[in-house]
């Protein structure tokens, strides 16, 4: 499942690939990844020149001259590719850019979204207006603020209204970085807790983006990603820095895994 930097490495990829070009030909192979946007309407932005490919929490956002924005989400297993090909498997729409090849959305499982919106429904597009800030923008503050004493931080962190684009990876992995048991609530940090927190999110995106950047992104569900987590899918295996066991247990209905020696279970 696409987390931040998943969708980041996909949006690097089409700054590189795309922008300043516009698409030549545009094939529609799965109606059912556009619901509301026409095909023809989606056709005649995609051959306008690509301004920016930008990015807001797990939401790709494909800025075109004309001030329309295509909006991709990638749910489970959705991701552009760059092919030879129009039609590659699993293709769901394809668009092709003179001198990189087609562009593809592909999706195994076709729960992913491509919607175009025009520049003031983007101004008022919901999912976005909602998001928290990113996660190199969070202040410790805007986290304080919106968390509840009782609440687990793993369930804050996850709230995309709090903090954009954490997914469950993410928290298993932070947690690791900073010690913290996968049950700990948002008031059992201190302050130089919540500092450390907002300073080590960041960190750690920016160090799995490096480490996934790929033409072609890998999810953990089609079993050919290479591992490049510490503690997540790690059960049984020894903690990297202490040797302990890596456990694994549901914490707010999702897995978590974490170390039982040197994430503090103790609190
Ligand atoms: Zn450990």
């Amino acid at each position: 499942m696409p987390e931040l930097a998943e969708v980041e490495v996909v949006r690097r990829n089409l700054q590189r690939w795309w922008e300043g070009r516009a698409a030549h030909q545009v094939c529609v192979f799965d109606e059912q990844l556009l619901r509301q946007t026409p095909p023809d309407a989606l056709t005649e932005a995609l051959t306008t020149p690509l301004t920016k490919a930008g990015r807001r929490g797990k939401y790709l956002l494909c800025h075109f001259a004309t001030g329309q924005v295509l909006v991709l989400h990638f749910r489970m297993t959705g991701k552009v590719i760059c092919s030879d090909v129009a039609e590659p498997a699993y293709a769901r729409l394809s668009w092709y850019i003179e001198g990189q090849g087609w562009l593809v959305f592909k999706d195994q499982r076709r729960l992913g979204r491509a919607r175009l919106l025009e520049a003031d429904e983007f101004d008022a597009y919901e999912p976005l207006q909602k998001m928290g800030p990113e996660p190199e923008d969070v202040t410790t503050e805007d986290l304080q603020n919106a968390c509840t004493d009782r609440r687990l931080l793993k369930t804050a962190l996850l709230d995309q209204s709090i903090v954009a684009g954490v997914g469950n990876i993410a928290v298993s992995e932070i947690f690791w970085r900073l010690k913290l048991p996968p049950r700990i609530t948002c008031g059992q940090l201190d302050e130089p807790d919540w500092q450390r927190l907002v300073e080590v999110m960041p960190q750690y995106f920016e160090e799995i983006i490096e480490r996934s950047m790929a033409d072609e992104i890998l999810y953990l569900e089609e079993g050919e990603m290479e591992d490049i987590f510490e503690v997540y899918g790690h059960e049984g295996d020894d903690c990297p820095r202490c040797a302990g066991e890596i456990k694994k247990q549901k914490v707010g209905g999702r897995s978590s895994y974490f170390c039982e020696t040197c994430q503090g279970l103790s609190q």
